[in-house]
This record gives structure tokens, C-alpha cells and sequence, in this order.
């Protein structure tokens, strides 16, 4: 699945997700909407609740949130690794095969400040890419099976065409 695949399908996840989620109701246009253009851009890595992609070497990906700066969550991971702290599963994966993940590649998949609502989308994410995901299999035991039935659904119809 492609990068725009991935988009159309978190779009429609996150529509669900918010009908069960949320509690209050938003205005469709906020002041914050108005001036976001006079912002200057953040660097990704400076940028906080983000979902993110890490590659390794080897071609896998290990997915994970935070929200902190993504910078200082690459900073843990890196640590991790070079100390041989086998904390996350990427630390893992990377210290047992003696891979070095490219911290440089990192993506952000999703920017969310609901904790809630960010480690559904990584957990959504994970199921997604979880061919090629390093993470470990309890990242994804929370996810409603009509998510991965959904998620599946849309795998198989992309591969087709
Ligand atoms: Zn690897």
C-alpha cells in the first residue's frame, strides 16, 4: 500500500473513531484554521503527538507515538540501542540482529493530541504494515476487529488493482 493509500484509509479510521470519541462539539472553522498560514513551518522532527515510521536497514519498520518532540523520541531510541537497552521493540530487533534503524527516514504518520485517539492510529497503523513491522503483536490486541476487518478489507482490494 502506498503512502496515499495509507492517507485515504486513516481518513476514513479516524471519521470512526472521532464518532465514538468525541464528546464536544468543534466548530468547523476556528481561529486557529484562520491564521495557521501566517505560521512558519515547524521542522518535523520539533513537531509533538505525532504518530512516526522509523526504517531500519534491513527494510523493516518499527511504528511508534509520542507526545513529546519527535527529536527527543529519536534521541531515546537511538540510546537505547547504543546501550544495548532492549526497551522497545525496535531496540530489540536492532540490538538482536545488530541492525542500525535510519533515524534520518523517519515519517510521521499522524499528528494527534488525544493520547487516546494517537495510540489508535498507531495501533491501526501497526496492524496495516505489520508485514514489515517490527513492533510486537500486543500492539495491536486492542484494535476492534471491525478496524482490522476494514484495514484488510482495503489491503486486498489494493493489491488487486
Ligand atoms: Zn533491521
Amino acid at each position: 500500500m502506498n503512502d496515499y493509500g495509507y492517507k485515504i484509509i486513516f481518513l476514513c479510521l479516524r471519521s470512526f473513531e472521532c464518532i465514538c470519541i468525541k464528546t464536544a462539539f468543534k466548530p468547523t472553522n476556528t481561529l486557529n484554521q484562520t491564521f495557521t498560514q501566517l505560521k512558519t513551518k515547524i521542522d518535523k522532527n520539533d513537531k509533538c503527538n505525532v504518530v512516526y515510521e522509523i526504517p531500519c536497514e534491513c527494510g523493516q519498520i518499527y511504528i511508534g507515538h509520542t507526545q513529546n518532540r519527535l527529536r527527543d523520541r529519536l534521541k531515546t531510541h537511538e540510546s537505547n540501542i547504543r546501550c544495548k537497552n532492549p526497551k522497545t521493540a525496535l531496540a530489540t530487533h536492532c540490538i538482536t540482529n545488530n541492525h542500525l534503524p535510519t533515524f534520518t527516514h523517519t515519517k510521521i504518520l499522524e499528528i494527534e493530541k488525544n493520547r487516546r485517539k494517537r495510540e489508535f492510529l498507531e495501533s491501526a497503523s501497526i496492524y496495516a504494515k505489520r508485514k514489515s513491522a517490527v513492533n510486537a503483536r500486543r500492539d495491536t490486541q486492542f484494535l476492534h476487529n471491525s478496524y482490522k476487518h476494514v484495514i484488510n478489507t482495503y489491503t486486498f482490494k489494493r493489491s488487486q488493482t
